[in-house]
């Protein structure tokens, strides 16, 4: 099932059932306990985030080829960062550029993102997609300048701004990608495809990822795990090439769908 978050023309959020013709049906329950599609046409009058995440986990460095264009050795362990709640963009909705606290460096970020569906603690990487809702396309939009150099050791300060995680189009249940690890992903802005890899190069691959997380701490339904880009970033080219106002970002992943934003500056 394709789930959409949606706000009706009278201001009300609910949830549908995006079909094959791409008309989306009303959904009865909670999405955590196994929704029922009905036969009630959705009124959408703008799509949502498919979900309020509770929480946002991101892993860094998680693909070989980004590690190597980042000139960052493979890490050992998974390198773990935090995205606040008011990060989260809905499809459609502008990226902003920090004005305020301003920044030169922003960056994109394709990215498969884990809905987690249920509580669990200590998982084992067989038991580890049994946890899972579904899955998303993800920008995880860095400020590079606040990440690196100005970041005080870790990324948080340049990953935590307002806008700065797309989620969408829709969130695909897991039994629709039983193989986390085998969707094309990619990157188009302007029209140009600017990372074009898949999900099979991630270093630590799904079930790793929610392993390590959930070791010794409960993941719990609605978090979200965005798992790394791959290379491409505007970071590693030459020269560098950061969002500006008047780009579109396009976030394309396999059996998922399309994630676009449009960049402005903040407002
Ligand atoms: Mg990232």
């Amino acid at each position: 099932m394709k789930i959409v978050r949606y706000e009706t023309p009278s201001k009300q959020i609910e949830f549908g059932a995006l079909d094959a013709a791409g008309k989306v049906f009303k959904l009865r329950g909670d999405i955590f306990d196994k929704p029922e599609i009905t036969t009630e046409p959705a009124q959408v009058a703008k799509l949502l985030a498919p979900l309020a995440p509770i929480a946002i986990l991101g892993i860094g460095l998680n693909y070989k080829k980004h590690a190597e264009e980042s000139g960052a050795k493979i890490p050992e362990y998974p390198v773990l960062f935090a995205k606040g709640l008011n990060t989260v963009q809905n499809p459609d909705d502008p990226i902003q550029i920090p004005t305020f606290m301003k920044s030169d460096e922003v960056d994109y970020e394709c990215e498969l993102a884990v809905v987690i569906g249920k509580k669990c603690k200590n998982v084992s990487r067989n038991d580890a997609l049994k946890n899972v809702l579904g899955y998303m396309c993800a920008n995880d939009v860095s400020a590079r300048d606040w990440q690196i150099k100005r970041g005080g050791g870790q990324w948080c300060r340049g990953k935590f701004f307002d806008t700065f995680a797309p989620l969408g189009p829709c969130l695909v249940t897991a039994d629709e990608i039983p193989y986390p690890n085998s969707l094309a992903i990619k990157t188009v802005l302007n029209g140009e495809t600017v990372q074009d890899w898949n999900t099979n190069d991630m270093i630590f691959d799904v079930p790793a990822i929610i392993e390590f997380l959930s070791a010794s701490t409960t993941l719990l339904p609605g978090t979200v795990i965005l798992t790394g880009t791959p290379h491409g970033v505007g970071m590693g080219q030459k020269p560098p090439r950061w969002l500006k106002p008047g780009d579109t970002v396009t976030i394309e992943i396999e059996k998922i769908g399309k994630l676009t934003n449009p960049v402005s500056l903040e407002s």
